[in-house]
């Protein structure tokens, strides 16, 4: 026992405390609640990728320790994915690490490249682990809002160029983004690239999304943007993509000096993790562009069916063009404290849901938005969307 009145809990993360997930699932589950709250897919992915998985495991692969940087399977599937999809090339050897999950990457990378007392320009609200992640590293977060639009959340470039200082090391982005399901357009991406190159930023992007972008529209990956391709971490992800979030195969590309500097971090993490899965997930990256198309098409439709409730029942719906996500206003509602209203929803509702100040450091520019996941069987949509109509009184 320490007998030292001094908190247990490392300085870095004391602010951090437990996460909004474990309150509101424990909150689900007291009160028989949909739980909307936390984004994983109720439904596991393909067939042929789980049987994949048992194949390995059968074979005796991956039950052991995988080489450091991943099973060459899996390197040389992601670097052909980017190829097929993007025109990005990348050398399997030298330019392609596996880690556990896209929150390995993102550690990794954070650990790796930042010293203490560089600054992170990150798209607030962000995804939880970045602000754990910059702190654990000892530099400083600094948020440029998102804000809504014409129905939409809007990266203000202006505010971006404002937020650069000369202690800046690098921008830390995220497109398809979490919580808000905005998509960053060709013009506010290009205004990224273009600001990096100008101050000689490094950029970590957070790409775990990219197959689920809506209404037609392509993912354009911050790497192909002029003059990226050498500064860009890009972070992709199995789980997302092919809903088996508790895989944790995850995956960077970029130029070798950045591989080498994050796989430096990373082997100090988990040093290697989830071998048969990686030959698994090496399977997945090879479905015919058929499974791409139906999914998106799936989860579109599940989007559409849940928006359509929440505006029903009088909530103002921001457009998500991407993620599992949709994030709306409950000022329409009467409403303008998300905290408040997502503790008081199982019981008015019985649906879970996550207030957007969690993902804020300006606790009030996310006060009155409350995010939705619609990851969810469509049955369990509708009753959602049933039992979220008592709101319209
Ligand atoms: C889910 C998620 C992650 C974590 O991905 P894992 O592969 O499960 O570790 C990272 N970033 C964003 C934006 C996410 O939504």
């Amino acid at each position: 026992m320490t007998s030292s009145a001094r908190p247990l809990l490392n300085r870095s993360l004391a602010e951090f405390g437990t996460t909004i997930f474990a309150e509101m699932s424990a909150l689900a589950l007291r009160t028989g609640s949909i739980n909307l709250g936390q984004g994983f897919p109720d439904t596991d992915g393909p067939e042929e990728v789980r049987e994949a998985a048992v194949r390995a495991l059968r074979d005796g692969r991956g039950n052991q320790y995988p080489p450091g940087p991943g099973v060459p399977e899996l390197r040389t599937a992601v670097a052909a994915h980017q190829q097929r999809l993007y025109g990005l090339t990348y050398d399997p050897d030298t330019e392609v690490l596996v880690t556990a999950g896209a929150t390995e990457a993102i550690a990794a990378s954070l650990l790796a490249l930042l010293e203490p007392g560089d600054e992170v320009v990150a798209l607030e609200p962000y995804y939880d682990s970045y602000a754990a992640c910059i702190a654990m590293a000892g530099a400083r977060r600094v948020p440029v809002t998102l804000r809504p639009a014409e129905g939409r959340f809007r990266l203000d470039l202006d505010e971006l160029r404002a937020a650069v200082t000369d202690r800046t090391r690098l921008l830390l982005i995220n497109t398809p983004h979490n919580p808000t399901g905005t998509v960053l357009t060709r013009e506010e991406l290009a205004a990224v690239a273009e600001l990096a190159v100008e101050r000689d930023l490094l950029v970590v992007t957070d790409e775990v999304y990219e197959h689920l972008v809506f209404d037609g529209a392509e993912h354009l990956p911050l790497a192909t943007f002029p003059g990226m391709r050498e500064r860009t971490v890009t972070i992709g992800s199995a789980g997302k993509t092919y809903s088996f979030t508790g895989w944790k195969v995850g995956w960077v590309t970029a130029a070798p000096g950045l591989v080498t500097a994050v796989r430096s971090a990373k082997q100090f993490l988990t040093y290697v993790a989830s071998g048969p899965f990686q030959y698994a997930v090496a399977e997945a990256l090879a479905l015919p562009g058929s499974y791409f198309a139906d999914f998106r098409a799936d989860m579109q439709a599940k989007r559409d069916l849940l928006a359509s409730g929440l505006r029903d029942a009088g909530f103002e719906v921001f457009t998500s063009a991407g993620t599992y996500f949709i994030t709306t206003d409950i000022r329409p509602l009467g409403e303008s404290d998300g905290f408040a209203f997502c503790r008081a929803l199982p019981e008015r509702a019985g649906v879970v849901a996550i207030p957007n100040a969690v993902f804020y450091d300006h606790r009030d520019a996310g006060a009155p938005f409350v995010r939705f996941a619609f990851c969810k069987r469509t049955e369990v949509l509708e009753e959602a969307v049933q039992r979220l109509k008592t709101l319209a009184g």
